[in-house]
């Protein structure tokens, strides 16, 4: 058994909506990973069980390996079908929000969102939730939305629906929010849902290799090449910085998600207490950070980039080129040095 950590009153709100909604429209954040797809795909194949009519709409493409989930063919995709997305969450009765907080999230399809009279429930583990939904499910401390998403479908009294399809999907999300179990992993219940998971029927050596062992030619060339030709280290506040030129990516056909991960390699490094990538996108330098121990790298994003996260894990923009978004960030070594001498930090 499981604890009970969603609140009983949004179980309640939550069950009398999904009861009444014959038609049922699940969306995700832009650029969807496999926690988004993963998570989705689980909704659908459960409501699709009870007898629902259940459709995935995500609002722009995503990565290859994750259309192998089971049920992703089906996934309508708004850069595709902007009209028919549209009719989805417009022309139903209920709209389930899996692992985002802001409208802004769901890109163009954030409008509609909104602006669609059909009731919502919102499932997420991201800070700040901003959507205005029927219910709000929100619990920052869960490491996936599919971990929280099987724990509100058991407390459904819905855990006999998840058939090995459903249970695949939620194995995805919960694999790819913990990097395979490797961060945000020390929760003993999750293994608790992983074997229940596994019981029905999830295939974990198959999901490893599709998540975490399926890149292209060119993805692990770039890959090797930022860490051969652009791992810059700054000892002096102990960083390691990469930054990657809209030429560069070119040059090995960059694709969405190849360079997913990368930015926490250098963190193998003994001393490398936070790592930084740059990468050059056609409208703004986007930032990502990635700590250790309990320098928190979301202040950085949030004072230098305009952006925000996690204590481990943020992101930010800059507008400008490339070139002065790296002397913007050196600007600042002298700052981010007393951080290192103000206070007895905790690394490695
Ligand atoms: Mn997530």
């Amino acid at each position: 058994m499981i604890s009970r950590k969603i609140d009983q009153k949004n179980i309640d709100r939550a069950k009398a909506l999904i009861d009444a909604a014959e038609r049922v429209t699940i969306i995700c954040h832009t650029g969807p990973d496999g926690d988004a797809i993963g998570s989705s795909l689980a909704a659908a194949h459960v409501l699709t069980a009870m007898g629902k009519d259940a459709k995935v709409v995500i609002p722009d493409s995503y990565q290859d390996n994750l259309r192998n989930l089971p049920g992703a063919k089906e996934i309508v995709d708004a850069s595709k079908y902007f009209d028919f997305a549209c009719r989805l969450l417009n022309e139903t009765d209920l709209i389930l929000c899996l692992d985002f907080n802001e409208p802004r999230r769901t890109g163009r399809l954030a409008e509609v969102l909104e602006g669609s009279s059909a009731p919502k429930i919102l499932i997420d583990h991201h800070l700040d939730p901003g959507l205005k939904a029927d219910v709000v499910i929100s619990h920052t401390d869960m490491p996936a939305t599919a971990y929280l998403l099987f724990r509100f479908l058991c407390r459904l009294e819905l855990f006999n629906l998840i058939d090995k399809q459903a249970a695949e999907c939620i194995l995805a999300g919960m694999m790819t929010d913990t990097g395979n179990f490797a961060y945000n992993c020390n929760d003993p219940e999750l293994y608790i849902v992983v074997a229940e998971l596994v019981r029905k029927g999830a295939d974990k050596e198959k999901l490893n290799n599709i998540l975490f062992n399926t890149f292209s030619s060119n993805c692990l060339r770039l890959n090797a090449y930022a860490i051969l030709r652009k791992m810059e280290l700054i000892p002096e506040i102990h960083c390691s910085l990469m930054v990657l030129s809209r030429d560069e990516l070119n040059r090995f056909h960059y694709t969405r998600g190849d360079t997913e991960g990368l930015v926490n390699k250098p963190l193998a490094i003994p001393k490398v207490v936070f790592s930084v990538f740059m990468r050059e996108e056609s409208d703004c330098i986007r930032v990502s950070m990635r700590s250790q121990g309990d320098f928190a790298v979301n202040d950085l994003c949030s004072e230098y980039f305009g952006g925000g996260g996690h204590l481990n894990a943020a992101g930010g923009e800059f507008y400008g080129s490339l070139d002065d978004a790296v002397a913007h960030f050196k600007s600042k070594i002298p700052e981010i040095r007393k951080r290192f001498t103000s206070k007895k930090l905790n690394y490695k």
